[in-house]
């Protein structure tokens, strides 16, 4: 019989969509769902941004464009890299993608060889592991620790890092802890990644999305041009998840590379999006802080809520929009526990270990909601457990 590729049979999809598709189907049963699975912000586009886009397709921005993306938005993303980085990055080093995740498979395509090994975080955001078994590698898990307030240890790195090692991935403010790693940890990683001659990929889409800590960033060290990439997108804290735009600065041998990816798999981002783009860095960013200041007030309301049932603790994340309470009390797995949730309080969440291994024990709760669905789902929460 005709058989797919090895590499098809080992990509894996999302437990966020699984858990959306159940939790819609208790929906159409007549079941009410309260939603806290999936990772996206729950306001709309910023007027502005989308005006600039519509102007856009009415000004006929509807054809092709240069692989790399739009001059004019390299040159903003040149800098807000320096306003926000600290370096300035040359423009062949910037490079537009339809947004952040297939920075992540491209330039995992660029520098993993089968047999190499790829280090990133656990619990983590699940494509890095989808792709680094893709591409016939072997992933090797540092366990993020809740003692270690769900940080990644660069001594951790150190123990696991062999002559087969070739790419770090780094995730900051993270997704699914909300954790975010502090200067001095970012500089550790970039020391290591010299030390030992390996890439570092850091995925920053929640840049911006810090309370009460600064948000760092490991390509400082080199200026993204010897080993760091750096990914950052519009789609978390411009509210433009379906808009499909992000950016990545890389060394320039393996942007040259990754504009043939592009050409090869998708030609270029859409243009109007990239014009949308343009205003959403350079137009106002008050957006930006009124949407901190709303999930701030979510975040405390929902981590005194999850804290005031009994089963559950529940540290205080420093960035994102999610929160990660340790479930152990309640005497269920991960799994169990969310479907629980699910069929027992109709509230939606996911299993800790949709993240790797080392979530059991706990779940995700993305707070991208309103306060009242926050209290009535702690409301209900308890009642399930009684
Ligand atoms: N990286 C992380 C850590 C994420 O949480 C997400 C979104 N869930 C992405 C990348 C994907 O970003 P985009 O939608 O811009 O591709």
């Amino acid at each position: 019989m005709v058989q797919l590729s090895e590499g098809a049979n080992r990509i894996c999809g999302e437990a966020a969509f699984e858990v959306l598709a159940k939790a819609q189907e208790l929906e159409r049963q007549g079941k009410s769902v309260l939603h806290f699975e999936i990772g996206e912000p729950d306001m709309e586009t910023p007027g502005n941004i989308a005006k600039a886009g519509i102007q856009a397709i009415q000004n006929k921005k509807t054809h092709y464009v240069p692989s790399i993306g739009l001059l004019e938005l390299r040159k903003a993303v040149q800098y807000e890299v320096e306003k926000t980085r600290g370096y300035r990055p040359d423009l062949e080093q910037i490079i537009i993608i339809p947004g952040l995740k297939p920075g992540i498979f491209f330039s995992m395509l660029a520098t993993v060889n089968p047999g190499d090994e790829v280090i990133y975080q656990d619990p983590g955001y699940p494509t890095y592991g989808s792709v680094t078994s893709f591409l016939g590698a072997k992933g090797v898990m540092v366990p993020l620790l809740e003692e270690n307030e769900f940080r990644m240890d660069p001594d951790d790195i150190r123990e696991k890092i062999t002559g087969n090692t070739r790419l770090i991935i780094v995730n900051s403010p993270q997704n699914p802890t909300g954790s975010v790693m502090t200067k001095s940890e970012m500089e550790d990683i970039a020391e290591i990644a010299e030390e030992y001659d390996v890439y570092v990929v850091s995925d920053e889409i929640y840049s911006k999305m810090t309370y009460e800590t600064s948000h760092h960033t490991p390509t400082a060290r080199d200026e993204a041009k010897e080993r760091t990439v750096l990914l950052d997108g519009f789609s978390k804290y411009y509210a433009m998840t379906g808009w499909r735009l992000g950016f990545m600065v890389t060394p320039c041998k393996m942007a040259e590379r990754i504009q043939d990816f592009l050409v090869s798999a998708i030609s270029c981002t859409a243009a109007f999006t990239q014009w949308a783009g343009v205003e959403a860095l350079t137009g106002d960013q008050g957006f930006i802080s009124d949407m901190m200041a709303r999930f701030k007030e979510k975040r405390n309301r929902i981590i005194k809520g999850l804290n005031s049932i009994p089963q559950f603790s529940c540290q205080t994340p420093k960035g994102a929009f999610y929160a990660f309470p340790n479930i152990i009390e309640t005497g269920m797995n991960s799994k169990e526990c969310a479907d629980h949730l699910l069929y027992n309080a109709g509230v939606a969440v996911l299993p800790g270990t949709a993240f790797g291994p080392y979530g059991e024990g706990y779940l995700r709760f993305s707070y991208a909601t309103t306060l009242e669905n926050i209290d009535a789902a702690v409301e209900r929460i308890k009642e399930s457990f009684k």
